[in-house]
């Protein structure tokens, strides 16, 4: 497989995939420029190296967000009011077209010089880019003669601009962008010969939604940290109190089943010893720490408390390398932050006296890290929540395996 760095890009037409699924505010304004920000560099690297820049993104969900009549809300998805954000990260003009591949896109793409960047409107305009259309991705081919993949965020998708297009391009015309190399390195850092101990922290509200990661890590962690309202599945699958916390009671046994593997195998699993418990799902509500499994009826589990903060970042700081995915609390209400702010907090400090390579996998760990501003003292944040999570599940995803065969 060929990286960007090995193709010859200068006077071609270089197609790239870009994952520019921000959110945007009532007046449109890009209120996340985060995915805008870490894919500049590849668009850079592309205009000095004297390519034309075709930009296409999908944004939000025009195919399932339709208006009444059942046409496509082209206004509410467009991709034009990301304009104005690119132009400030690549510090130069781009031009937009409202269309991505008919007559308008060919001679906007026909028009485009070296050195000057064109972004298509919104993919999801299309039904057959989320049914990965080969069609559709031949057509998106044509614009270019060279494709490149930038979209971590959107890896897992088996989509048309980010899996089938890829087909149409030869070995010496397609690579992974630097945002998605440097996802796709970050992630075997930890899964091939990582330094040790590897610790693993995983919070967020669901088991089931991070069973499989649980599973995986049992693999390759030496530590498991559990936190977040996943932890009061655990406490119940063991006989514990856990009130009107949030828990699936289908999903004790899977718990078991996790915490009794761990054992057979010698990894180390932490859950909170203490709870910081609230009597009702608000920011305000009177709250108090009790132990771990004695919650009491009307209370409900918002955190993690002192005792369990100690002990996390005690395992923490002694880590090599560290993955980090799900809070350890409601942390967007300020008072039941504190735990998630905590594990924040070990986690750069390891990474900066510890010397420990540490990952932060994607969705609300993301939110959670930036919310501490310690994002710039963890070794890589990862910009894909869903696609960050199933390269570490050990799948293989349709937007790598594209660019590799
Ligand atoms: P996830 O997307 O699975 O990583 O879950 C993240 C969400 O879990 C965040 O919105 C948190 O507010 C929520 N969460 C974490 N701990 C709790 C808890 N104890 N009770 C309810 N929600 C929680």
């Amino acid at each position: 497989m060929a990286s960007l760095k090995d193709l010859d890009v200068s006077g071609k037409k270089v197609l790239v995939r870009v994952d520019f699924n921000v959110p945007l505010d009532e007046d449109k304004n890009v209120t996340d420029d985060t995915r805008i920000a870490r894919a500049a560099p590849t668009i850079s690297y592309l205009l000095e190296q004297g390519a034309a820049v075709i930009l296409m993104s999908h944004l939000g969900r025009p195919q399932k967000e339709k208006l009444d009549d059942g046409t496509i809300n082209y206004d509410k998805f467009s991709l034009a009011p990301v304009v104005t954000t690119l132009e400030d990260h690549v510090g130069c003009q781009v031009t937009f077209v409202n269309d991505t591949i008919g007559d308008k896109a060919k001679e906007a793409v026909a028009a485009l010089e070296p050195g000057q960047i064109l972004l298509l409107e919104n993919t999801r305009f299309y039904s057959g880019e989320e049914k990965g259309d080969e069609d559709l991705a031949k057509s998106l081919s044509e614009l270019a003669d060279v494709y490149v993949n930038d979209a971590f965020g959107a890896a897992h998708r088996s989509h048309a601009s980010t899996a089938t297009v890829a087909k149409f391009f030869g070995q010496d015309a397609k690579a992974f962008g630097f945002l998605m190399e440097a996802e796709v390195e970050g992630a075997q850092k930890l899964l091939v010969d990582p330094a040790r101990p590897v610790t693993a922290i995983v919070g967020g509200a669901k088991v089931s939604d991070k069973i499989l990661l649980l599973e995986k890590l049992l693999d390759f962690a030496d530590n498991i940290i559990i936190g977040g309202a996943m932890a009061y599945t655990f406490s119940l699958a063991q006989g514990g109190k856990v009130g009107m916390s949030l828990v699936e009671k289908d999903k004790t046994d899977n718990a078991l089943d996790l915490l009794k593997k761990a054992e057979a195998n010698g990894t180390k699993i932490y859950l909170p010893v203490d709870t910081n418990v609230g009597k009702e799902f608000s920011n305000e509500t009177p709250s108090k720490i009790v132990k771990a499994g004695e919650i009491g009826d009307e209370w409900e589990g918002l955190d993690i408390g002192p005792e369990s903060m100690q002990n996390f970042s005690e395992v923490i700081a002694d880590s090599k390398s560290i993955l980090w995915n799900g809070p350890m609390g409601v942390f967007e209400m300020s008072n039941f932050a504190k735990g998630t702010n905590a594990v924040a907090n070990a986690v750069a400090k390891a990474t900066q006296e510890n010397d420990a390579y540490s990952l932060i996998g994607g969705g609300d760990s993301v939110s959670a890290i930036n919310q501490a501003g310690l994002a710039d003292q963890v070794s890589f944040v990862s910009t894909g929540g869903g696609a960050m999570l199933e390269l570490l599940e050990g799948k293989e995803l349709p937007g790598i395996a594209a660019i590799k065969n």
